[in-house]
């Protein structure tokens, strides 16, 4: 028997609608390409999002279509996301710190049909536009007085495009399970690959992420999303913050620590999210000036793992608790979050800190698997690691495209992470699957060794691979960016990592780097390091 309820579609526009209706004074506030302040309402955005939605119906952009952006986060990029997907087309985020030639791929692969590209990008986009064959049209998102000199051919003013449309709109209504969203891993190896996102995975996600105990966002709050909106759609901020009608501030391109200051205290953020490179930009500004934030109530990190020194620092000297999450393009992104729990509430800071370092607990609708390389089910006590297997409503069931399963299983995906899970269902990632250190059958978490790395006053970045050996297979090879100025030696730093690990895992060499090779989305890029230094060990 059915139950006798509406079964109305779960439809991105339903979040703009909602916001419109019962949010409408709430702001958006943007730093924007163009240098000054933009702040407008929640009732302006969804009139300039359905004027847009109206151009794009003009231009003949149809269900389905995949409409492409190269842009910063700012409210322009927010119209595009609510417009492009609302009348049914696909709203595909480019990532522009790829390689060039990834960026043509998957142009190509998505058969992008309008580029939507910020000022920063036209550079960019013209060497490379004569490769990326589908597209029929570029919209610079500035205005009349704004638009450069350019060579690509279509080009069109975004504020030109609006200006003349009606802000009237029937948002159309068709399955929930029509694709929405589209974003591509960064891929250290291979071509990059698709996830595509559906609006029934899209809303779902937008009401896991808002509750309490995730990410947490209500109608009171400021929200800085320095995460990028061309990376899994800012961790989902333009959905979530919109539903709940809380204050979004936009930083544009500018992500370094003075302005984020500014932001932040300008507009008194309440909660700002974003990888752990962005952050060490603030604390270092922060630290410089001797300056506390005052209007920051949590600090949202993933994308890597957030150091033991960045937790205390924020808690210590900025009153912030940190909200270590994990999550993937191919989950939307959100899988868990550790939260302020009951556990946290009668111990020390010094033992909170350590619970912090873990990844957290799955947020309803995502389920989680530890297994072993023969698939059996590992016990959750914390110390037995294995691959992580999840599935739920806002995971990818295949890739875009791609005929490529070997990453699924059973009904469920494999992460490629490798982690432990304790008896209150947190897991912690010990490293990814390629990453891990194979030590005469035994296995080293590069990821411990550098977190022990970082919280070495000296150090500023470190990075540990597995490299060749002679008698043990592979061992740890530790790499260490230096604090400006810092005095500190190979015995040093191998000491302190050593005197805090088991002696085997202590690694067998450093090597002091002016920099570290990083991934599109701030990840640390083993890959190349990897190939430059195998035989380092070896004699
Ligand atoms: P991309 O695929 O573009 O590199 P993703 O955001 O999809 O970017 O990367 C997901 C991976 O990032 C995860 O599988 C995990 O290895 C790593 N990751 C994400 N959050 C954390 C975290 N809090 N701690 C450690 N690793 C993390």
């Amino acid at each position: 028997m059915l139950g006798n309820m509406m079964s109305k579609p779960l439809l991105i526009s339903s979040i703009l609608t909602h916001a419109e209706q019962v949010h409408g004074k709430a702001e958006i506030v943007t730093r924007t390409v163009e240098g000054p302040i933009h702040r407008y309402t929640y009732t302006d955005a969804a009139k300039r999002t359905k004027q847009l939605a109206n151009a794009l119906n003009s231009m003949g952009v149809e269900l389905g279509d995949r409409i492409a952006t190269l842009a910063w986060n700012t409210y322009r990029h927010y119209e595009t996301y609510y417009a492009i997907s609302c009348i049914g087309a696909i709203t595909h985020t480019i990532n522009p710190r790829l390689f060039p030639e990834q960026i043509v791929y998957i142009a190509n692969h998505a058969e992008d049909k309008v580029l939507f590209l910020d000022l920063t990008f036209v550079p960019l986009v013209e060497a490379l536009q004569d490769k990326m064959g589908t597209i029929e049209k570029y919209v610079i998102m500035t205005d009349r007085e704004h638009m450069p000199e350019t060579t690509l051919p279509n080009v069109i003013c975004y504020e030109e495009l609006i200006a003349e449309e009606s802000d009237q709109i029937v948002w159309p209504e068709f399955d929930e399970n029509t694709a929405a969203g589209l974003c591509y891993t960064s891929g250290t190896t291979g071509n990059p690959k698709g996830a595509l996102y559906s609006h029934r995975s899209t809303v779902l996600h937008t009401y896991a992420a808002a509750m309490p105990d995730s990410i947490g966002c209500g109608n009171a709050d400021a929200l800085l999303p320095v995460v990028p909106m061309f990376h899994v759609f800012a961790w989902g901020v333009p959905y979530f913050a919109t539903m709940v009608g809380a204050k979004i501030v936009f930083p544009g391109p500018h992500m370094d620590g003075e302005s984020l200051h500014e932001l932040i205290e300008g507009e008194q953020v309440t909660t700002m999210l974003g990888v752990p490179t962005v952050w060490l930009g603030l604390l270092d500004y922060l630290r410089s000036k001797d300056i506390k934030l005052s209007s920051v109530k949590k600090s949202i990190i993933g994308g890597s793992a957030a150091p033991l020194g960045m937790i205390k620092e924020f808690q210590e000297t900025h009153d912030v608790f940190v909200l270590h999450a994990w999550g993937m393009t191919e989950l939307s992104p959100l899988g868990c979050t550790n939260s302020y729990n009951q556990a946290m509430a009668n111990i020390s800071l010094e033992e909170r800190y350590k619970m912090q370092l873990k990844q957290g607990r799955p947020v309803f609708g995502i389920e989680f698997k530890v297994v072993n390389d023969a698939g059996e089910a590992l016990p959750h006590d914390g110390k037995s690691y294995g691959r992580l297997l999840v599935r739920g409503p806002w995971v990818v069931s295949a890739y875009f495209r791609n005929d490529d399963m070997s990453s699924f299983e059973d009904g469920w995906f494999d992460t490629g992470d490798v982690v432990t899970m304790d008896e209150n269902a947190n897991i912690q990632i010990v490293d990814r699957k390629k990453d891990v250190i194979k030590s005469g059958g035994e296995w080293i978490s590069s990821i411990d060794l550098e977190n022990i790395a970082v919280s070495h006053p000296d150090v500023k970045e470190a990075c540990v691979i597995g490299v060749k050996h002679p008698k043990w297979d592979e061992r740890p090879l530790l790499f260490i960016v230096k604090q400006d100025e810092a005095d500190l030696t190979k015995e040093e730093i191998l000491d302190f990592v050593g005197n805090q690990v088991a002696t085997w895992w202590k690694p067998d060499d450093v090597v002091f780097v002016d920099e570290l090779p990083h991934t599109a989305t701030g990840k640390l890029l083993k890959l190349s390091l990897r190939e430059e230094y195998m035989d380092h060990l070896m004699g």
